[in-house]
């Protein structure tokens, strides 16, 4: 019986070892009568003994302790003895043989008799380090967090906010319990597209952590860019119980970085781009036409006595003329040209997506114009002209550095042309341009003053023997350039449109002079007039026609109009329908240059056409070239086999007629039976002999 409650006992005393071990916690007793103490094994443990090493009582408890914490504990002690106070309670620090320092929990209670006199002291100490130390932390991290300057958010896995720090509500105008239980979705930025978002979620899975850029919104409706991290926090089984973002507000830094570039690319003067600038855009254009087959213009522009200016005026007064230059340059090209200031009086432009050199030259007559205007500069009007040197992609050169150093050669002819001017890097061009400008405004005045004069060509029947028409050719006599031919102002009149007011004074012309010759008694068939393909275009040019033959009194069959083969197949769409109500009209219809495009044979069938003019350039080398012969060979079958009839173009020598006669071809046109010449020149031959 003892012995089972002996075992009973030591047993209990284990068990209760290994509860207060996993608790840290011993446990002690004081007898005042006995003046014996006992401490439990653990009690050993947490003052740093190994249980039984020491004689348990007061003096070892006291070596223990860390000798500053000493006092602390020694006044409670004997307040409790006194009978001050009945317990104790507080937090000491002791020192383990190790050297380790512990923080124990130490508490205790007395009994006492009746008259106040202490019977026992029971209490117990508990290691609490690792818990001190805990608490020390988190207090740490929430003065870190309410101290810290970067915004801070803590999400639980699903993303519901946690806790937010000042900080953020600084940043994000958002009050602490605004947010708190929401989504950080709340102050997500419109910059980034669903990507964005996706790549950052696959970051977080993959790495725990993501850090870059990123542009939130303030609670007043402002983005912001933010320099932000966001990092998963996981439990010991690797689950995320947490997300932590940080994030600071990088406008400022984000604005300084923009500027540096602005400034890096820029003339500080003019805020145009900078030579750096405009050697990228250069090459890029470069890259882009060498794909595309596209042609590019640098033009370099340098002002004409500007250092006259800053001499004469002053510094600032050149500084405000040179903004003034750079912001009419700017106005002057098209939105995608890039202009560019290289230094001093010096500006470079660039030009994308040219169709022809002749765009350059426009450009360039045009900023030489704009910039002759006077500059109002600090009240006083400013003169300045300026030189313009072109240089043209791929002709002039494949490189930027090239392009550039060719445009500032031509620029160097320009000025010693006299200034006020601009010239192509290739000589021949710049002549070739100027002319056409000269061209073109001489045209409009032409046209007004009606400059321009018709000749006319017989066209011949061989079988009838005689002439049965002829055809209108226009004609110019420059008062500077001289006799023009119509190759090199009909182009000029097509591209500026003037071509519409040409052509309607040469049919009425035309037609007049016909109607005079019919009323002469000539047995005219039909006067031919050459239509370019813009006025075919316009959808009143069969209205156009019907009231010029209604004014001239021209009965409709006797005018045949030449549209080019070139015109006709490459807009087939358009002028099929506008063929077809010329030919209500009563006119007929030619296909002129027959033979230099590409016809399609399908379409020639289905086309309201009455006749094919062969171009002379298959005649020209007949009778001797056998490919010649045998195309115009081809032809005549071919405009048989069609019902088409068929006019010879350009036959010059009797042996070109006795060839193509043989062949059978009936009617023909060339300087063998007579040049154009004005109608009052114009002999009508009844018989060809
Ligand atoms: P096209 O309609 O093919 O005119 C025939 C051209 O060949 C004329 O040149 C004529 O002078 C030339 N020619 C005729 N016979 C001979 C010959 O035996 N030998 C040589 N070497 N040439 C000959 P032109 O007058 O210089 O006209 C050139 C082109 O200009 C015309 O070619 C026509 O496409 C265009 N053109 C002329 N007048 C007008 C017009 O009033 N309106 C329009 N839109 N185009 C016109
Ligand atoms: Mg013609
Ligand atoms: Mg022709």
């Amino acid at each position: 019986m003892f012995s089972i409650y002996l075992l009973r006992t030591i047993q209990y005393g284990a068990q209760m070892d290994l509860a207060q071990r996993s608790s840290r916690l011993g446990s002690w007793h004081f007898n005042a009568l006995t003046r014996r103490t006992v401490w439990s094994a653990q009690e050993y443990r947490c003052l740093g003994f190994e249980p039984g090493g020491c004689v348990p009582g007061l003096e070892a408890f006291f070596a223990a302790l860390h000798p500053e914490d000493r006092p602390l504990f020694e006044a409670q002690r004997q307040a409790l003895m006194a009978g001050e106070r009945n317990d104790m309670d507080l937090f000491l620090r002791v020192i383990h043989p190790d050297g380790s320092e512990h923080i124990v929990h130490e508490r205790a209670m007395v009994t006492r008799d009746p008259r106040g006199k202490v019977l026992n002291i029971s209490g117990t100490t508990q290691d609490v380090t690792e818990r001190k130390q805990q608490e020390e932390k988190l207090r740490l991290s929430a003065r870190l967090m309410d101290s810290s300057q970067e915004a801070m958010v803590i999400t639980d896995p699903r993303g519901k906010i946690l806790d937010v720090n000042p900080a953020f509500s600084e940043i994000t105008g958002y009050r602490r319990e605004e947010v708190i239980g929401g989504n950080p979705r709340l102050w997500k930025s419109q910059h980034h597209d669903a990507d964005f978002y996706q790549s950052l979620w696959a970051a977080l899975g993959a790495d725990g952590y993501w850090r870059g850029e990123i542009w939130n919104r303030r609670k007043d409706g402002d983005a912001f860019p933010s320099w932000q991290t966001i990092s998963a926090v996981h439990d010991d089984q690797g689950h995320t119980t947490h997300y932590v973002s940080v994030f600071s507000d990088i406008s400022s830094l984000v604005q300084t970085r923009e500027q540096l570039a602005y400034q890096a690319y820029h003339d500080p003067l003019t805020g145009l781009p900078n030579r750096l600038l405009f050697n990228d855009r250069l090459t890029h254009a470069l890259t882009r036409a060498e794909r595309d087959g596209g042609q590019v213009a640098v033009l370099f522009l340098d002002l004409d006595r500007f250092k006259h200016v800053n001499d004469s005026l002053g510094h600032p007064a050149g500084d405000a003329l040179l903004r003034a230059v750079a912001q009419r340059l700017s106005q002057s090209g098209r939105k995608e040209d890039t202009v560019s200031r290289i230094g001093g009086d010096e500006f470079i432009m660039l030009m994308e997506e040219l169709r022809d050199p002749q765009d350059a030259a426009h450009l360039a007559d045009k900023l030489l114009r704009v910039l002759a205007e006077p500059h109002v500069i600090q009240g006083h009007d400013l003169y300045v002209s300026s030189s313009i040197g072109i240089s043209l992609y791929p002709r002039d050169g494949g490189s930027a550095e090239v392009l550039v150093r060719n445009a500032d050669t031509a620029m160097y002819q320009a000025k010693s042309a006299g200034r006020k001017t601009y010239s192509f890097y290739t000589q021949d061009l710049t002549v070739k341009a100027t002319e056409r400008l000269q061209i073109e405004s001489d045209l409009r005045r032409a046209l007004e003053q009606r400059e321009l004069t018709v000749y006319y060509q017989p066209q011949v029947d061989l079988e009838k023997g005689r002439f049965i028409g002829a055809e209108a050719l226009v004609r110019w006599n420059h008062p500077v350039l001289g006799f023009l031919p119509p190759d090199r102002f009909i182009p000029v009149a097509e591209d500026t449109g003037l071509i519409i007011e040409l052509g309607e004074q040469v049919l009425r012309e035309a037609c007049l002079q016909a109607r005079r010759w019919l009323e002469a008694g000539i047995e005219l068939e039909t006067v031919g007039v050459n239509v370019a393909g813009p006025q075919l275009q316009r959808s009143d040019f069969v209205s156009t026609v019907r009231r010029v033959l209604a004014e001239t009194g021209l009965p409709a069959k006797h005018l045949d109009l030449e549209v080019t083969e070139t015109f006709i197949m490459e807009h087939a769409d358009v002028t099929f329908d506008q063929l077809h109500e010329l030919r209500a009209l009563g006119v007929t219809l030619s296909i002129d240059d027959f033979g230099t495009g590409y016809s399609s044979l399908a379409y020639l069938k289905r086309l309201p056409i009455d006749r094919l003019k062969l171009d002379r350039a298959f005649i020209k080398d007949l009778p001797d070239d056998e490919e010649d012969a045998a195309i115009t060979r081809a032809v005549v079958a071919l405009s048989g086999s069609l019902g088409l009839r068929l006019v010879v173009e350009g036959v010059e020598t009797a042996e070109q007629m006795a060839f193509l006669k043989n062949m059978g071809c009936r009617e023909i046109q060339g300087y063998y039976f007579g040049r154009p010449v004005p109608a009052a020149d114009f002999i009508w031959r009844a018989g060809l002999d």
